[in-house]
């Protein structure tokens, strides 16, 4: 450190190291701040800029999420169906066997009308997975 000439007292002093006058204790010297300082941008900012530009490409991918959802439909139609089919028949049980056989049959008829919609979601389902699986084969060509 430099001798100075202490703007207080008009002295000429070496600053203490922690920057105050020897001679009569006022602060004499500013802690510099460096340029060093300055915040510079964050590394990391970088690739998460690079991260978002390939987001893009991804989304040309199709999911296979729309024919999925037919077939886990289908298969949800299915179980409710066996369930209310299942309470008619506990239902039947008891009763006089002509008033049995109806409630059967009519149990057998939910019954199918529930397997035709589950057949006819699977379908849907079967066939949209088929184009997705095209549509991704294309677009990972590209
Ligand atoms: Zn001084």
């Amino acid at each position: 450190m430099n001798l100075i000439t202490c703007p207080n007292c008009h002295m000429r002093v070496l600053p203490k190291s922690d920057g105050t006058c020897p001679s009569c204790q006022a602060i004499i010297v500013q802690k510099k701040h460096g340029t060093h300082n300055i915040e510079r941008i964050p590394a990391n900012e970088i690739p998460k800029q690079r991260s978002d530009s390939q987001l893009p490409l991804n989304k040309t991918r199709p999911s296979y999420w729309p024919g999925l959802r037919f077939l886990i439909a289908g298969v949800v139609i299915e179980l409710i169906g066996r369930a209310i089919v299942a309470l008619i028949v506990a239902s039947a049980r008891g009763q006089a066997f002509g008033n049995y056989l109806a409630t059967m049959n009519s149990a057998m008829k939910i019954q199918g009308a529930f397997d035709v919609v589950m057949v006819v979601l699977f379908f849907i389902g079967i066939i949209l997975l088929a184009r997705i699986f095209f549509a991704r084969k294309k677009a990972s060509k590209s």
